[in-house]
């Protein structure tokens, strides 16, 4: 369907510019049991079977003793796909709501956590990668909110290595719209978990910069691939980033003095600085 070929492009696309997989590598594919996350799998498994490259995917879901959690449709769904599975039980939600204080949202710890069990769970799988199911849009909320309450410019990364070197994040869905994984979703009827079991609201932060997005996409169309685009697209010498600015000065050096040199171009190694994701 036409849906899936423009998905499929997208994720494509993204693999391509942004060199999410190799041949031999063993993806852990994180299945929340939202509508991503099935996306995510759907789409890799497609590409899977048509890629010039070997890869292994095994999907893992991590049951987090939410009250009233059912993963069996899940699990069903896994079965009758013929994926490769894992279900891993940690009580989180213990966790999360003893340190967390009534009122305040659960996420941010929530998250860490499931994090931490997923790296984990991909050195005891022997996974080299991690999938996660983030798209176009949760990337432009993040910038947003980077941007408005957290005095940075930045977004999430198509591909992160952890930092001691032993995990490697991808983000295959970046460019892909959420209004179409919604709408893969729908025609697919995926059985998806119910995400309000942990009794969290979505951060009312987030709310916000997706309600600004959808208001002015009303009169700009094109807002969310300009967005996109311009995350790709940094001119560090028109941002106030101090250590950014010494990074465009030394590069713009080392290639004038190439240009000047009878020598053959040596490769360009700038050291940026460590940024936190
Ligand atoms: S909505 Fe609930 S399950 Fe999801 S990250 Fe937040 S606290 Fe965790």
């Amino acid at each position: 369907m036409e849906l899936e070929r423009q998905l499929l492009r997208d994720v494509g696309r993204a693999i391509a510019d942004h060199d999410l997989i190799q041949d031999g590598d063993r993806i852990l594919v994180a299945m929340s049991g939202g509508k991503d996350s099935y996306g995510l799998l759907v789409l890799l498994r497609t590409l899977q079977r048509r890629a010039p490259v070997d890869f292994d995917l095994l999907a893992v879901h991590l049951d987090q003793g939410h009250p009233g959690y059912d993963g069996a449709p899940l699990q069903r769904w896994l079965e009758n796909e013929g994926v490769a599975f894992r279900i891993l039980r940690e009580d989180t939600y213990s966790i999360v709501i003893d340190k967390i204080p009534a009122g305040k949202t659960y996420c941010s710890l929530c998250s860490r956590l499931r994090r931490g069990i997923l790296y984990q769970a991909a050195a005891d799988l022997g996974c080299n990668k991690i999938a996660l199911g983030h798209h176009r849009d949760d990337t432009l909320e993040t910038a947003l909110l980077n941007l408005f309450f957290a005095g940075k410019l930045s977004a999430m990364p198509p591909r992160l290595t952890s930092d001691d070197g032993r995990h490697v994040v991808i983000r295959p869905l970046i460019y892909c719209a959420e209004t179409q994984l919604a709408a893969l979703a729908e025609a697919r009827r995926f059985p998806i978990l119910p995400c309000n079991l942990c009794g969290s609201q979505a951060e009312a932060q987030r709310k916000q910069m997706k309600a600004l997005l959808a208001q002015l996409e009303r009169s700009n169309p094109t807002l969310r691939q300009s967005m996109l685009a311009a995350l790709g697209n940094v001119v560090p010498t028109h941002l106030l980033d101090r250590d950014l600015q010494r990074v465009a000065a030394a590069a713009a050096a080392q290639s004038s003095a190439a240009a000047h040199s009878s020598a053959p171009p040596a490769l360009l190694q700038i050291a940026l600085p460590r940024r936190s994701p």
